[in-house]
């Protein structure tokens, strides 16, 4: 079958890039393996799809070169994926930190998309396996629902986090058999894990939750940090995962608010017990555990001056080394990806092979928590559905 685009992958870039290619009147195939459109759509934001963030910036990314994603972001905002929800009359919420959640769930973006697609006669083929793709002039994509021919491919195929919902590395291995770099991957947004020593201190503080602020590698993110059983979770912890580095060390701030040497030194010549002071601010659980690993928790009058400093330091800079993460099957996203520097950052295309494209988290673009992530999927796709 010849088409002019051939697009694999049916998630938010390759399905944005689509409509986007279809209206400048190409004809547009997308061929995805699952039985469904829009997967990880579907999950995003707890069900309800964190779909864009308000406040989007380069800033906001991980990635090589930080300044690639500049153009597609600022070609496609989050204003105009807005403004798309609005025609389709899709009502959506602003919560913390500038993210935008749908009102009733994600699947409303779902049947936007597909319903923008059908309207414009995208063909989408599912559970259609890719055996084989080779350039021979146009692309000729093998696979078991036929022969497609295009002048355009376009590979928007995702990153490596919840196979189970169709993530491969197809992707990546089709960017290495056309010669392109792949920077390193590893899975992010993914909860961290205790060491071996920490597991038996912690392990059982599981379902506590912690405001409190993370640093790692010169980021610091203030936010919920949730015990599990095998590590860490909740906000705070998942955005460090992107910074964070096997061997590296975490350093947590407990009481992000308060000087906690000052609430001691108020409390100086008080009886109280230490817990029971810091009760007011930490879960009672959580201060056993960690008085029990560190220090003695005893009246308060009779801490030496050192002694109180010393505890206040630890509080205000608890360090832990995690043992590695939840990895690819509790990551939210797959940090590294094609490398931006084989692509033209205007058009997505590869520079090596005209007429080849990537779109999505496959280019090692990643964002943080808060709805960057998919924000860069439509970016990216829009951009590349100019000129695909
Ligand atoms: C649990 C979870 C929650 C998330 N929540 C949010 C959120 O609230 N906000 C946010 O911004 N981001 C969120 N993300 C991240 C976001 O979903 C992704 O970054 C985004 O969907 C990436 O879009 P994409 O088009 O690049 O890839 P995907 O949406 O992953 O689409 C890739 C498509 O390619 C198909 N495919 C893969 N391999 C093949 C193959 N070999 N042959 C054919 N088809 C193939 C897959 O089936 C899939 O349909 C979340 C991710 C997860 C896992």
């Amino acid at each position: 079958m010849k088409r002019d685009v051939v697009i694999i992958g049916a998630g938010a870039s390759g399905l944005l890039c689509a409509i986007e290619s279809a209206k400048r009147g190409r004809s547009v195939s997308v061929l995805d393996h699952a039985e469904r459109v829009g997967n990880k759509i579907r999950i995003s934001g707890g069900g309800r799809c964190n779909f864009t963030n308000i406040h989007v910036s380069y800033e906001e990314y991980a990635s090589q070169n930080l300044h690639f994603c500049k153009s597609a972001l600022a070609r496609f905002t989050s204003h105009d994926f807005i403004t798309l929800l609005e025609q389709h009359r899709i009502k959506y919420v602003e919560k913390e930190n500038g993210q935008l959640f749908c009102n009733k769930n994600s699947l409303e973006i779902v049947h936007m998309l597909e319903k923008e697609c059908s309207v414009l006669d995208v063909q989408i083929r599912l559970r259609c396996r890719v055996s084989d793709i080779r350039k021979t002039g146009p692309f000729i994509i093998a696979t078991d629902q036929g022969t497609y021919q295009s002048e355009s491919l376009v590979i928007a195929t995702g990153g490596l986090s919840f196979p189970e919902l169709g993530a491969t590395g197809f992707g990546h291995r089709l960017a290495k058999h056309f010669g392109l770099k792949i920077t390193p991957l590893k899975p992010a947004l993914v909860p961290l894990l205790w060491s071996p020593q920490d597991l038996k201190l912690f392990s059982e503080l599981s379902g506590i939750s912690i405001d409190s602020t993370v640093s790692c590698n010169g980021k610091r993110f203030r936010g919920n940090m949730l015990f599990t059983h095998p590590g860490l979770s909740g906000p705070a912890i998942l955005q460090c995962s992107l910074y964070w580095k096997r061997g590296e060390t975490l350093v947590i701030d407990l009481l992000p608010e308060r000087d906690a040497y000052e609430l001691f030194v108020k409390a100086k010549d008080s009886k109280m017990e230490m817990h029971n002071r810091l009760s007011e601010f930490l879960p009672r659980r959580f201060l056993q555990k960690w008085f029990a690993a560190y220090c003695q928790s005893k009246p308060i009058r009779q801490y030496t001056v050192k002694e109180l400093k010393d505890i206040a330091y630890r509080l205000h800079h608890w360090e832990i080394t995690p043992k590695g993460t939840e990895g690819y099957r509790k990551a939210e996203v797959t940090l590294g990806g094609v490398d931006t520097d084989e692509l033209s950052s205007k058009t997505l295309e590869a520079k090596k092979l005209p007429g080849l494209y990537f779109v999505g988290e496959v280019i090692d673009v990643t964002g943080q928590l808060g709805g960057y992530n998919l924000q860069w999927a439509w970016s990216s796709g829009y951009t590349a559905g100019q000129y695909a």
